[in-house]
């Protein structure tokens, strides 16, 4: 299963329902730029290990590229090409001035100490160096990597550059420059979203349960606000399994434990359930927060809810897409849910520009109106043109992608 081939028949889908100029099609089937870099990383043990690592800047015809680096074992040229192309559709449908990159490394950090990633990190920077910069491709957090981490690369471009430049990457520590409430925009950002299809849908928190599938930043966000909001989250899960109650898990008491274990700790009520059972459980809002792929066409037609609020990018296959649709299974989709992460990027980038700081207040303040317009924009399109909320995201975007792609020819 390809997330790129899957990018791209979801762009084909919406440039055929919106009859989209040829050559905006064609610029935008292909990246503009792909890095790939072999660096070496200083171990523990005094030896020199290689590692292998991507920046794919997708399109900057609205701006700078804009997108996070993931540091995972799987992560490929196919996998970080898609995610390239997610954040040029997610920036479009935020509205923000900057176009899409991503990048990552193979590797399993949780295999590395902290002297290492601290090393791998800078290592990575300087073979990126000569292709990011404030007004060039501005990174950010994504899987596995940290505000820590982000600080170390600010850090270390500071020095290539020979001079500080912060609004090189966002999602930094407060003290080196980061924005309130970036750590949980991301999963903010998604119950704005939610609030505009709970509306349309109905979903209260005393007919629709919720599950959780992925239990970092964003999904611990996510529950923790479902949970806040008087709805019964029933099941949580990370890469190792996950915990089903269908009482309610008590939401705060499991991030606490996960915060001190790094494990889901079970408690009394729980019963272990593994991630593909997760996907299958009745359930009213189902939240895929992990990773691409998990919701393919044989778990479509096992899916309950009435909703599925993808925090995760691309967890949904074209073929579950359709699955889910004839079902009347509403997929509100990645590139508009998750898009409160690089809004606040945005928010942090033009703050560090202006040498300001802002309160977390201000920072949702300014968050939730672009959120609002952005959800509303896809649903009524999604009207207009008869299509399913995916499609009607990627027409918003392709139409504001669309002009701007016209002017640098
Ligand atoms: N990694 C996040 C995403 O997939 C955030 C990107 C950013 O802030 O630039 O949207």
């Amino acid at each position: 299963m390809s997330a790129f081939s899957n990018a791209m028949r979801q762009l084909d889908l919406a440039a055929t329902a919106m009859h989209l100029d040829s050559f905006t099609l064609e610029r935008l089937r292909r990246p503009e730029r792909l890095v790939e870099v072999d660096f070496p990383v200083k171990m523990d043990d005094g030896s020199l290990k290689f590692f292998h690592g991507y920046r794919v800047q997708w399109n900057s015809a609205r701006g700078p590229y804009k997108g996070g680096l993931r540091f995972h074992a799987q992560t490929d040229l196919d996998e970080v090409k898609a995610l390239s192309f997610w954040m040029t559709i997610k920036c479009a449908v935020a509205n923000i001035p900057f176009g899409g990159g991503k990048g990552g490394v193979t590797v399993n950090p949780k295999e590395l100490s902290k002297p290492e990633l601290e090393n791998l990190t800078r290592s990575f920077t300087r073979s990126i160096a000569p292709v990011i910069g404030q007004d060039l491709d501005v990174p950010a957090p994504d899987v596995n990597t940290t505000p820590q981490i982000m600080d170390w690369l600010a850090d270390e471009f500071g020095k290539y550059k020979g001079q500080p430049e912060p609004a090189v990457v966002t999602g930094k520590t407060i003290e080196h420059g980061g924005s309130e409430g970036r750590g949980t925009a991301t999963g903010q950002g998604a119950f704005y979203v939610f609030d505009a299809y709970r509306a349309k849908l109905g979903l209260d928190p005393e007919s629709s349960t919720v599950a959780v599938q992925g239990f970092g930043n964003a999904g611990q966000e996510i529950a923790r606000l479902f949970h806040h909001h008087g709805y019964k989250v029933i099941a949580v899960s990370d890469s190792q399994g996950g915990l089903h109650d269908e009482n309610g898990l008590d939401i705060p008491e499991v991030i606490r434990l996960k915060k001190e274990t790094g494990h889901l700790v079970r408690s009394a009520e729980a019963r272990e359930i593994s991630n593909d059972e997760l996907l299958r459980l009745a359930c009213g809002i189902l939240v895929p927060s992990a990773l691409e792929n998990v919701i393919t066409a044989e778990v479509a037609s096992e899916v309950k809810a009435k909703l599925v609020l993808e925090v995760a990018n691309g967890p949904t296959t074209p073929e579950a897409d359709m699955i889910l649709a004839k079902q009347g299974t509403t997929v509100a989709p990645d590139v508009l849910v998750n898009s409160g992460g690089v809004t606040v990027s945005y928010l942090e980038w033009q703050q560090n520009k202006i040498g300001e700081h802002w309160s977390e207040t201000e920072v949702f303040q300014r968050l939730k109106p672009m959120m609002d317009d952005a959800s509303s924009a896809v649903i009524r399109v999604a009207e207009e043109f008869a299509v399913t909320q995916r499609e009607a995201a990627f027409i918003v975007a392709l139409k504001r992608l669309d002009q701007a792609i016209r002017k640098t020819i």
